[in-house]
């Protein structure tokens, strides 16, 4: 299948739940392909690879900034990154927000929650997460809207336990929604799905899928 029936397919089989891209390591020419069948959110987990085709493809692209960042990268994504799914400091936000800032800015972010059994994913628990939204330091920041949760199942070809961890963190989006985020419309989405367990997160609850291999190869 070509990568425009590939988007097609899986925008029907979606629904309501969003698609992300992730055209890491892939081509601007197939990053088009994909734009021309209607595809506008693209995911990327490289801030140089980002910054280097962001400005050759065209200008209604939401980039999303998928994979760890570096602080030190922040500022070159700040002018236009239009959700950061991958937040899993205090730092790291409270950079965001200086970088929004700069360039009058809001920059939307998810935060990543560990919740694989693999040490080396990233993410928050949920004591961290608990310290980062009572902080002093988050509550003073203007610049950064925090729109839901991302994370991010363990590597195996064991389907319940892919299954109860997103089922977790569905859980616990839910309880800050109805908590922490209560009266906040903007804390909607939960980022979690790849080609190899999306469906699983679909049926869990998922807002927003990052599909790389599946649809770029
Ligand atoms: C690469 C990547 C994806 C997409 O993975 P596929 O298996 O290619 O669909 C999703 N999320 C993150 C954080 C990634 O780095």
């Amino acid at each position: 299948m070509s990568i425009k029936e590939i988007v097609e397919q899986l925008k029907k089989e979606l629904g309501n739940c969003k698609l992300v891209a992730v055209s890491k390591t892939h081509s601007p020419e197939k990053i088009l392909e994909a734009y021309k069948a209607g595809q506008r959110l693209f995911g990327e987990n490289r801030v140089q690879e980002l910054c280097e085709k962001q400005p050759k493809l065209p200008a209604d692209i939401e980039w999303h900034q998928i994979g760890s960042l570096q602080t030190n990268k922040v500022k070159y994504i700040a002018p236009f990154v239009s959700l950061v799914h991958s937040v899993e400091t205090l730092k790291l936000l409270a950079e965001i927000d200086r970088q929004a800032l700069k360039s009058n800015r809001t920059i939307n972010c998810l935060l990543q929650m560990h919740i694989a059994t693999e040490e080396t994913k990233h993410g928050l628990d949920v004591k961290e997460l608990e310290q980062l939204l009572t902080s002093t330091e988050y509550s003073a920041m203007k610049n950064i809207q925090i729109c839901g949760l991302m994370g991010m199942a363990t590597n195996t070809n064991n389907e319940a336990q892919v299954r109860k961890e997103f089922r977790g963190l569905r859980q616990l989006f839910d309880e800050l929604k109805r908590g922490h985020f209560a009266n906040q419309l903007c804390f909607a989405e939960l980022s979690m799905g790849m080609s190899s367990d999306y469906k699983i997160a679909l049926e869990e609850g998922s807002t927003m899928v990052r599909i790389g291999s599946k649809v770029f190869g």
